[in-house]
């Protein structure tokens, strides 16, 4: 149950310069597991820096940006932008699901269209499974922090990354702390979260290197095929970056049974023809 009791403190009076500031936050839902445990569930009252942003003390107190989707200051909807001043109430929410808060300003007026992401190098079993659900990820296991946060910026990307340190870099906007350990269990995570199950293409990138998969006549492959899968399977697809060829294996079935488990993904799996099947080989 969320509810918004943004309280109606009076404005500071401006003619306490010099005095030290203090505000009160609280945080909501998961966003409390980033904060120290005497903080947690409640409101607390902490001392701000002159000049401190919404962002600059959610950020200090632990809280990722990325991971906040509304900020009320004094029951008021405010950005990251907005100078904290002596008695205010600030009231942090996170990624809103089944809850509508179109009245009350967004923290990001304009979302990403499509869903693009850039993984961090502990996430490669995360960055394998969206791709097999057709979403562009970009992952390397040697990947530089700066390195993640240029390519967001340039490409337009969600971070995703279980470094929240990562995600207060300035050039990170749009980013999600994963919390699950296991690679399935981020996919349904990052599923529910961002609402992925439309946007889902099964079996239409490559696992290995992201490129897209096209349909390839058999007689073309025939050569990189072993014998049991040439006398086993008709359909092929083949990637157009690093030419790996795919078939409705084994692996192309487990990883099917575990789209089938995602929250609305049944009707994405069924949508557009899956031409591409799974096991890669040379
Ligand atoms: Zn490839």
């Amino acid at each position: 149950m969320r509810t918004l009791t943004g309280s109606s403190a009076p404005r500071p009076d401006e003619s306490r310069q010099g005095a030290p500031i203090h505000a009160a936050f609280r945080f909501y839902e998961e966003l409390n597991d980033f904060l120290a445990p005497e903080r947690r569930g409640r409101e607390f009252s902490v001392p701000c820096a002159r000049a401190a942003t919404t962002k600059h003390m959610i950020e200090a107190l632990g809280v990722p940006h990325t991971e906040v989707e509304l900020i009320l200051l004094n029951g008021e909807s405010v950005g990251f932008d907005r100078l904290i001043a002596d008695g205010d109430r600030v009231a942090v929410y996170p990624a809103f699901e089944a809850f509508d808060v179109t009245p009350l300003l967004r923290l990001r007026e304009q979302p990403l269209r499509s869903c693009r992401f850039v993984a961090d190098a502990h996430l490669g079993g995360l960055a394998h499974l969206l791709r097999m659900m057709g979403f562009d990820t970009l992952y390397d296991n040697a990947i530089a922090d700066h390195e993640i946060e240029r390519l967001a910026c340039a490409d337009h990307r969600i971070v995703l990354t279980r470094d929240r340190e990562l995600l207060k870099r300035r050039g990170v906007t749009h980013g999600m702390y994963v919390r699950a350990l296991r690679p399935p269990m981020q996919l349904r995570e990052v599923f529910e979260r961002l609402d992925l199950a439309r946007s889902a293409r099964p079996f239409t990138l490559c696992l290995h290197c992201n490129a897209r998969l096209a349909p390839v006549d058999k007689a073309a492959v025939l050569p990189q095929l072993p014998p049991r899968v040439a006398a086993q399977f008709e359909r092929f697809s083949a990637c157009q970056g690093c030419a790996r060829v795919y078939w409705e294996g084994s692996h192309w079935r487990r990883m099917r049974g575990l789209i089938d488990q995602l929250p609305g993904a049944a009707a994405a799996a069924d949508g557009p023809p899956t031409q591409a099947g799974q096991r890669a080989s040379r």
